[in-house]
């Protein structure tokens, strides 16, 4: 029987202070209800114990700016190393699917890096899709992000990326952090569709969660043909949750899992530390063995009062019918952004160049620049090079390298090469990040 592989880091030495919502205690109580359910005596499950992530596996996914040093902890390496931990033991065969229960979480933390936001410094789950694609060769993975915010970070990451399907359910950015995720965002024009956002009404109920589920998720999983699926699995829509407004129950959560069927799991937010996490991260374990779920006793009653089907039904007819084609593909596609780090009060000005091209995914410049206020001038360049990159757009990276080195512009270059696993940071002397 292959087993379901489960996880836990509570980062005792990882802290926003002691009364911030996100705190260790929101992974004691599920390890304290997992152990009294007699979870971990079952042959069903297998538990492992995280490994450190290593610099390449951050640098593949961020840039850490102004360097590593200013941002790396071990608790975030730990959080990190954990959902790899999980990932090789599935890729080995050891185990049929893993739910990874680490903080701090990491759907916020976007391509760029000056800290920390909306609780998240590195992004888990998008260092775990792009660990699979560069250490077993995978080409196309789905990330279906069900926290109850928008996980922004992880689609900044993949917006230009056509191999990776990131799907958001959220509740609606107009009443709740980080403010976006509507359905008009799907994805730079060459991954244009790769980016799916469902915004549901405060208030939405297990009914409404599994009708979206149904029909618009799987019917997108089932199109796209994922090699795996990732859940960032945020808690969050529990009806006890403090900082949102949803009315999920750990039932919701139970049937949500069973029908995603994801191959790992990775914990996000969710912040009712007693009522909500421990019954909900049961539920997901058990649905993840195939297990009966219907049966946890939550501490409070199930709400019943929720937004009824008929008002998230069109919504989804909008979604589904939304005709709007991608935009022309030029030859540089370019955005600019501000991106306000909450919780450490920075604020970051992003200019981004995006080669249109249509032998890879495009050579990724970004000049980017931080500061105490609105408006800061580009300090840093950023060249990725994606996954695949094709000749012409490696020739223009290393021109643009070359041109960078020679005008000494920027305060730090940092070489972003995915399809060549090479990463450094230049700063007067070369930062090579190693696989140690
Ligand atoms: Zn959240
Ligand atoms: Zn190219």
């Amino acid at each position: 029987m292959k087993q379901v592989g489960l996880l836990f880091f509570p980062a005792f030495d990882w802290s926003l202070g002691n009364s911030h919502p996100e705190r260790e205690e929101r992974l004691l109580y599920t390890r304290d209800q997992i152990f009294e359910e007699g979870i971990m005596d079952l042959p069903q499950y297998r538990e492992y114990a995280p490994k450190l992530a290593r610099e390449k596996d951050v640098a593949r996914t961020h840039a850490l700016l102004p360097g590593p040093e200013h941002i790396l902890t071990p608790p975030h390496l730990v959080a990190a190393g954990g959902t790899l931990t999980l990932a090789k033991a599935l890729m080995d065969g050891e185990i049929e699917r893993g739910f990874a229960m680490v903080r701090p979480p990491g759907h916020h933390a976007m391509h760029t890096v000056y800290g920390n936001r909306g609780f998240c410094t590195i992004n888990n789950v998008a260092v775990l899709a792009n660990f699979l694609r560069h250490e077993y060769g995978l080409k196309r993975i789905a990330i279906v992000d069900t926290d109850v915010h928008h996980g922004d970070g992880t689609q900044d990451i993949f917006y230009h990326d056509p191999n990776v399907l990131y799907i958001s359910i959220h509740q609606d950015g107009r009443t709740l952090y980080p403010g976006s995720g509507f359905t008009g965002e799907r994805g730079g024009p060459r991954a244009w569709g790769q980016t799916l956002n469902i915004p549901l009404p405060p208030g939405t109920g297990d009914d409404g969660l599994l009708y979206v589920l149904e029909e618009l998720v799987l019917p997108a999983l089932a199109e796209f043909k994922p090699e795996l699926v990732i859940n960032s699995a945020g808690q969050d829509n529990h009806f006890t949750d403090p900082l949102a407004n949803m009315q999920i129950t750990a039932k919701g959560y139970g049937d949500l899992t069973r029908l995603l069927k994801p191959d790992l799991a990775v914990l996000e937010g969710g912040y009712a530390i007693e009522t909500a996490l421990p019954y909900v991260n049961l539920a997901i374990l058990l649905a993840m063995a195939g297990m009966d779920y219907a049966g946890i006793n939550e501490e409070y009653p199930a709400p019943v009062d929720t937004v009824p089907l008929s008002m998230i039904k069109p919504l989804v007819e909008s979604v589904r019918t939304m005709k709007t084609k991608a935009p022309p593909l030029r030859e540089w596609h370019t955005a600019e952004r501000g991106v306000f780090y909450d919780t450490e009060y920075i604020w970051e000005k992003r200019s981004e160049k995006i080669k249109g091209c249509l032998d890879c995914p495009g050579l990724h410049l970004t000049y980017t620049g931080s500061g105490r206020a609105p408006g800061p001038r580009p300090e840093h360049l950023v060249i990725r090079l994606p996954f695949d990159t094709c000749p012409s757009c490696r020739l223009e990276a290393e021109k643009t390298l070359a041109e960078a080195q020679k005008r000494g512009s920027f305060r730090t270059v940092y070489w972003q090469d995915q399809a060549g696993d090479r990463f450094f940071y230049l700063d007067g002397q070369i930062r090579e990040m190693k696989d140690g």
